[in-house]
Parts: structure tokens; C-alpha cells; sequence
């Protein structure tokens, strides 16, 4: 093998690169970057907007001089791949064709943009990339945005709508479902609705309908109601950016995610994919699932790069898990929520559980919610946390749990650690699958 050509500077394709890099010294390694920068934090972009992280660079794994000097790969900002044959093994670029022997395509994921007139105003915004992100900081440092309006209450409009609320606007969120952040269950949603609506204007239930021009700003139009503003995001979820795989003949799920084997190969011959593009095993499912993170992105690029370049890899598969912060509140989650576990054909109940961060009398705890998915008195399936603090640090327990296969009886035996500064004596996770294995026993099934 000679050519290894990447689609992608993000994440998943920077990591492919360096790991084929490391195996292969002498292969020829090509990335092409449709944008500006390449091997950035994207996860760091509403820390960035929010003004905690100062300077755009500080987001850069390393500057490109790394890639192209250093690890000898020839990094290509600036440029699109329009189309690939996996007939002929080239890639279409601008006028030009360039040849691989193996190609990876890690393009990421697309912000959806819902069909309403007046988004293309050149104060609406999304947050996918680091060259939008700092035009809107531009934006936000001349202190033209006194008023915004985050459309979608999933984790990136709430981590924005956080991000502006640091810069001292005033912020108004609109979400079309009745309920905020989908990828929990509705009792730890309302715990996220709760915290929000003391930092933010929430209308749950309301439809953007149109987006109109006004003098040095806009106007929403909301379910018939206009509202001013200096500043509308767009985060109303994304889509796997897989036209290019999908053209030419990839095995895709009906979510346009593609399907790969451990190695992340695709059904086409020297085609491999990663990262926000790919569906993974989920070992909770059994089954592929898309679940774009940033940490399967870096790990599946590895595996990717490695094999490649001639090297032995494979990926485990997923369970699920996220994290977010939003104003005072950790949220986090891990496996199946109890609609999608049971929407899978199993048979789940859901044990909810408040109980301290912290030791009774030990001062600054606060009350931790957990939430666990389980079968009755059987396996372990999801957990959802949310506090002041504490479940940022609990969700991985829980996620190597499922990653064990864990029943909830697996779950109260674990040694888990104690000091009054840290946790109670018996920690919320033990807690709740204590409630969990009793409400089996006592009810054989149920919410308790
Ligand atoms: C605001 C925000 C916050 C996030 N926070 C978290 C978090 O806290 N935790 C977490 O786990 N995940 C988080 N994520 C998700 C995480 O960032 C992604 O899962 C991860 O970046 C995916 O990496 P990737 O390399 O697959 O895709 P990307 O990082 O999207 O990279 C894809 C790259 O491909 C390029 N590209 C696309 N098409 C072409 C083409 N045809 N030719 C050339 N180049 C092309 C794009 O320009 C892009 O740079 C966040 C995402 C966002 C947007």
C-alpha cells in the first residue's frame, strides 16, 4: 500500500492519520479538510463562544506545522472532496483526481437546518465548526448581541445557550417537543428544564416558523409571535455527512449513518469510515447504532489508521455514554433510557432514587438524582444522573457496568469508595440498585 487518503481533519480523521502514520513510516498519508483548521476540540467550541476559553488556538490538538513537519502528513486545509470511485480508487478534488489504495472518510455529521424561510441570515448561526465559531465570537466581543435565541434544547443548544448567557445576553430557547435534552428520560429532563428556566426565557412546545430581516437584527417569528433578536443558533440536531459514502453504494442505516465491520471497514473494497459518519456496535442493543461522541470518534479513527496502514486493531462497540454540563447541573447518561429500551423489545422498569452528593452532615452536598434502567431484578440497561455535582463522576461506574454486562444485584455488591467529602457511606449508585433489587422483589416491576 502506498496512498492512504482521509477525508476529514476532525477527531476521527486526524487520529486515523497519525495511527497510520506510526505503522506505516513510509506510506503517504494525504488529509483533506474542507475547512480551516484541522484536529480541533469541537467539544471546547461553547466553552470558546462562552468567553472560559479565550483564544481559538487554545482549541487546536496541534497546529498543522505538527501534522505536516513533524508526523510527515500532508495535511490539506481548504479542501472539499466532491466524489469517490471506488472503481478507479480516486477521489474527486476540485478539478482534479487523486488516487489511494486506501481511503478513509471521516466527514462527520451535518447541523440539520429545518426548512423555515429567513435562515440564511447572516445572524443565524450553528455550531459545527471552529471557522463559524469565530465569527460569532466576533460577533459576541463587538457586543452586537444583547438578545439571542437558541432554537433546539438538545445538548449543544443548551451548552450554547449556557455560552451566551456567560456573555450577558439575554437568552431565549425554543424547542419544538414539549420536554427538553431527548437523551434523557422525562424525570431528569424536568430537573434540566428546572435549572435552565433560572438562567433562560424556555418555551417548550414552539415552533420557529420564519426568520425575518429588521434593522441590525432580525425578528423570530414563534408560533405566530414575533420576537427581536440580535442573534438566532440553529441546534436542532445533526445528520451523518455521508452523501459522499452513500453515492457510492455504502451499506447505510435508514439514518444515513454507515455500517462498518470491527476494523471499520465498509462494504466497499479499501473504504473505510469513522467517527460521527459510522453506526457502531451498542453493546446494550446488540445491534449498530449512531451515537456521534467525541471519544468513539478519536478511537475508531485509530482503529481505522492502524489497520489501514497494515497494523492489527478493532473497536469494542459503545454503550452510550454522555455528559453535559448545563449551568449548575452535571447530566449525565449511559446505555438505554427506559422508552428506548423498551421501544428494543425488552422488558424495562425504571428505579429513581434522590439521595446526597456528599455525607449527610458534611457541608456544600446536594441532592443527586439516579435513575436506572433496568430489568426487574435482571440486567442493567441505562443509567441517567443529574446534580450540583457528583454525576460526571458516577455515569463511568455505571458505564463499565454495562460494559460488564451487569445485572443490578452485579451493581450492589461493587466496592465503591467513601469519604465524607466525596460521597455518602453508601454511595447513590448502591442506593439506587439496592431500590432497584428490592422494588423487583416486593413489586416485580415498576416505577418506584
Ligand atoms: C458544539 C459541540 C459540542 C460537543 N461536545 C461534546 C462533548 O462534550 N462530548 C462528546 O463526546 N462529544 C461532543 N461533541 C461531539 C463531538 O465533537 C463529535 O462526535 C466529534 O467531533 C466527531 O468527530 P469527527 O472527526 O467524526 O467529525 P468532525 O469533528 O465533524 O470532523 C469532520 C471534518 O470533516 C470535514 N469534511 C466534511 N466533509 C468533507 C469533505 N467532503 N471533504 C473534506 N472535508 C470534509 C469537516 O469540515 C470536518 O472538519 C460536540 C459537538 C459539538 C458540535
Amino acid at each position: 500500500m502506498t496512498r492512504l487518503v482521509v477525508i476529514g481533519g476532525g477527531a476521527a480523521g486526524m487520529s486515523a492519520a497519525s495511527a497510520a502514520r506510526r505503522v506505516a513510516p513510509g506510506l503517504d498519508v494525504v488529509v483533506c479538510e474542507a475547512g480551516g483548521f484541522a484536529a480541533y476540540g469541537m467539544c471546547g467550541i461553547p466553552y470558546f463562544l462562552g468567553g472560559t476559553v479565550r483564544r481559538a488556538e487554545s482549541l487546536l490538538a496541534y497546529p498543522p506545522e505538527e501534522f505536516r513537519d513533524r508526523r510527515g502528513i500532508d495535511l490539506r486545509l481548504f479542501t472539499r472532496v466532491t466524489g469517490i470511485d471506488p472503481a478507479t480508487r480516486r477521489v474527486r478534488v476540485g478539478r482534479q483526481d487523486l488516487g489511494y489504495d486506501a481511503l478513509i472518510v471521516a466527514s462527520g455529521a451535518d447541523p440539520v437546518r429545518p426548512p423555515v424561510p429567513g435562515l440564511g441570515h447572516d445572524r443565524v448561526f450553528t455550531v459545527r465548526s471552529l471557522d463559524e465559531a469565530i465569527r460569532l465570537r466576533r460577533l459576541l466581543d463587538g457586543g452586537a448581541v444583547r438578545r439571542a435565541i437558541v432554537v433546539g434544547a438538545g445538548y449543544i443548544g443548551l451548552e450554547t445557550a449556557e455560552a451566551l448567557v456567560c456573555t450577558g445576553a439575554d437568552v431565549e430557547v425554543i424547542e419544538a417537543l414539549p420536554r427538553v435534552l431527548g437523551t434523557v428520560d422525562e424525570p431528569v429532563a424536568d430537573l434540566v428544564a428546572a435549572e435552565l428556566t433560572r438562567h433562560v426565557r424556555l418555551r417548550l412546545g414552539a415552533r420557529l416558523e420564519a426568520v425575518l430581516s429588521r434593522d441590525g437584527g432580525l425578528t423570530a417569528v414563534v408560533d405566530g409571535t414575533a420576537l427581536d433578536a440580535d442573534l438566532l443558533i440553529v441546534a436542532t440536531g445533526i445528520r451523518p455527512a455521508t452523501g459522499l459514502l452513500a453515492q457510492a453504494g455504502a451499506r447505510c442505516l435508514p439514518d444515513g449513518s454507515v455500517l462498518v465491520d470491527g476494523c471499520m471497514r465498509t462494504s466497499l473494497p479499501g473504504i473505510f469510515a469513522v467517527g460521527d459518519c459510522v453506526a457502531l456496535p451498542h453493546l446494550v442493543l446488540g445491534g449498530p447504532a449512531w451515537v456521534p461522541l467525541g471519544p468513539a470518534a478519536n478511537k475508531t479513527g485509530r482503529v481505522a489508521g492502524t489497520v489501514a496502514a497494515g497494523g492489527t486493531a478493532s473497536f469494542a462497540g459503545i454503550v452510550g455514554t454522555a455528559v453535559v454540563k448545563v449551568f449548575g447541573l452535571e447530566v449525565a447518561r449511559t446505555g438505554l433510557g427506559l422508552a428506548e429500551a423498551t421501544t428494543a423489545g425488552l422488558a424495562a422498569v425504571a428505579t429513581d432514587v434522590v439521595s446526597r452528593s456528599r455525607a449527610k452532615y458534611y457541608p456544600g452536598g446536594s441532592p443527586l438524582h439516579v435513575r436506572l434502567v433496568h430489568e426487574p431484578g435482571g440486567r442493567l440497561l441505562g443509567a441517567q444522573l443529574a446534580g450540583s455535582e457528583g454525576a460526571a463522576k458516577r455515569i463511568d461506574v455505571l458505564a463499565t457496568a454495562l460494559h460488564a454486562g451487569f445485572t443490578i444485584d452485579d451493581l450492589t455488591a461493587l466496592d465503591l469508595s467513601y469519604a465524607p467529602p466525596f460521597a455518602p457511606v453508601y454511595d447513590p449508585v448502591l442506593l439506587a440498585a439496592g431500590h432497584a433489587a428490592r422494588s423487583a422483589i416486593s413489586t416485580a416491576g415498576g416505577s418506584s
